[in-house]
């Protein structure tokens, strides 16, 4: 048994000392690898990446040179890998963390990918008496940078436990959703939602436009009215009544609307496997299908309005 070091979590507890390996070390898991790092644990990077590596190691990491090596000398595991695909790799392919983790070792993956991957990762981690949560995050780099990510957390009560120490380092609001693959469920029936709603409150605008209303005045009722939604008051579509939204400086993201994208197909697929009738999430995946193919996928998700609008 490890002794207490005196390494506090952010609301006070001491937290056993562990030896932590980062996997996938990009926009997200960069900074949110360094905030674990800041908070005093010894943490082990890695990333196919030589970019990725380097500026982990100008921020003051030790970099491993491969998945095996972290597998073997950490007590936790966190990746942050692009898609269902990597994770299954890193996981559970010849070489990757099962093959060569001690049993007992914690793993969170807090990748966004789809549910079947993160349930079938999240049995193989029982299988072989290691502790694993899904726990996929939202509040982009800002977010990652600043420690206050929001957690949506998968699996068995005790994974949580343990997991959560070290959500509460990179996260600021983290919730435990339920048993395995929950916490991707929750993450795409969210961002479901917030994809549909964007584009409801951009039709408003461009209607409001072609009807002559002002959109500050459509803004002002709606805001207090019952077209109320977060999309509209905390993220207005077009310029003007809301400052802090991406539409006043050219849609620069913000939230790419190549990743609401992704997020509406990972809802889609839960959905055709799942059984759920989904038709707003269908036609709204279409749309951001079509945005991003005509070239708006780097733009912020609520540029939407400019492909609806046609300008
Ligand atoms: P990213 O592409 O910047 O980082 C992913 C990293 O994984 C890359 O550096 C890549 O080299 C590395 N990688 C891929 N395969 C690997 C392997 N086999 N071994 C080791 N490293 C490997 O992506 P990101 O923006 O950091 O996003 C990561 C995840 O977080 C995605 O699932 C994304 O959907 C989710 N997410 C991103 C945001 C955001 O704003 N960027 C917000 C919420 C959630």
């Amino acid at each position: 048994m490890r002794k207490a070091t005196g390494l506090r979590d952010k609301s006070g507890g001491v937290i056993m000392t562990k030896k932590i390996g980062f996997i996938g070390l990009g926009n997200m898991g960069g900074p949110m690898a360094v905030n674990l790092m800041k908070a005093g644990h010894d943490v082990l990077g890695f990333d196919l990446s030589e970019g990725a590596l380097a500026a982990f190691e100008d921020a003051g990491g030790a970099c491993a040179k491969s998945v095996p090596e972290i597998a073997a000398a950490c007590d936790v595991i966190v990746t942050m890998l692009p898609a269902g695909a990597h994770v299954r790799k890193v996981y559970m392919d010849e070489g990757g963390i099962f093959e060569n983790a001690k049993p007992g070792t914690l793993m969170i993956d807090s990748s966004t990918i789809d549910v079947d991957s993160a349930r079938a990762v999240a049995a193989a981690a029982t299988e072989q008496d290691m502790l694993m949560v899904d726990a996929p995050v939202s509040g982009g780099v800002g977010g990652a940078t600043a420690g206050t990510l929001t957690f949506m957390v998968g699996g068995p009560a005790a994974a949580y436990e343990q997991a959560r120490p070290y959500l509460d380092i990179m996260g600021k609001t983290i919730v435990h959703a339920g048993d395995s693959g929950t916490g991707q469920a929750a993450k795409i029936c969210n961002n479901m939602v917030l994809g549909i709603s964007m584009i409801a409150v951009s039709e408003a605008f461009v209607l409001a436009e072609r009807l002559g209303l002002d959109a500050q005045k459509l803004f002002d009722i709606s805001s207090t009215a019952s077209g109320q939604c977060w999309a509209l008051t905390s993220y207005c579509p077009v310029p003007g009544p809301l400052p802090s939204s991406p539409a006043n400086r050219d849609y620069q993201p913000g939230f790419a609307a190549a990743m609401m994208l992704k997020d509406l197909k990972l809802a889609q697929e839960a959905a055709s496997t799942s059984g759920a009738s989904t038709p707003l999430g269908a036609e709204a995946s279409a749309l951001y299908n079509m945005f991003c193919n005509s070239g708006g996928g780097a733009l912020d998700f609520s540029a939407i309005v400019k492909y609806l609008r046609g300008s």
